[in-house]
């Protein structure tokens, strides 16, 4: 059976970054590895998470599980922070353009999730310089789901619809790469309020049906 090794960044005494409202990085990596954990139940690939819980395991330990655990591909999972407040988007790191099979897989993956936020995709990208990227033996890459430091980024994944909506795109994208079909047992129930020219009059929208309980609404 084809292997999978899930990372899920940060834990205990290293939470991560932290959102203006005190969100951490580490609790929402948590979140989005519980329900990928579920919703990759029923294929047919070995699925090993780095961790299930909240706890701190070093970078060097991580990569050391996932090559002893002998992977197939390795997905690590953030959450970015920048210093402009006003920064949202989806990035994708890679150590290399060497697979060609990981490459589209990147690509699709930044795409997807920047779709559920309506927010910017800001690309594939190359670095030497991330841990888990570098000492893990086979193709590896590190997705930043959006800016914990951006106020409304923060509030978006606190959303359990959009965590979960994360954890399906993450999912799809992973099972393309197996070589699997994917199955159509995740019936969404959609609900359209309106359509509007103008952005402000759509978030606003949003913004009063979150304030009438329907926390999982979102911009398409
Ligand atoms: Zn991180």
């Amino acid at each position: 059976m084809k292997k999978l090794f899930i990372d899920l960044g940060h834990g205990g005494s290293d939470c991560g970054a932290v959102g203006q409202s005190g969100t951490h990085e580490s609790d929402i990596v948590l979140f989005i590895g519980k329900e990928l954990g579920e919703l990759l139940k029923g294929y047919e690939i070995d699925v090993k998470f780095t961790r299930t819980s909240d706890k701190f395991i070093s970078l060097s330990e991580r990569s050391k599980i996932a090559n002893d655990f002998k992977a197939d591909y390795f997905l690590s999972i953030h959450i970015n922070s920048a210093s402009d407040k006003s920064t949202r988007g989806v990035e994708v790191w890679k150590f290399s353009n060497a697979n060609t099979k990981l490459n589209s897989f990147s690509n699709g993956l930044c795409e997807d999730v920047s779709r559920i936020f309506n927010i910017r995709n800001r690309g594939v990208k190359l670095s030497k310089e991330f841990s888990v990227l570098k000492n893990t033996k086979m193709p590896a890459a590190l997705i930043e789901v959006d800016f914990i430091s951006n106020i409304d980024g923060e509030k978006d994944l606190k959303v359990s619809g959009n965590i979960k909506a994360v954890a399906v795109e993450i999912r799809d994208n992973l099972v393309h790469l197996f070589g699997f079909e994917k199955v159509s047992s995740d019936i969404l129930y959609k609900v359209c309020i309106g359509a509007y020219r103008e952005k402000s009059n759509a978030v606003n929208q949003v913004k009063i049906a979150k304030d009438k309980g329907f926390l999982d609404a979102y911009i398409i």
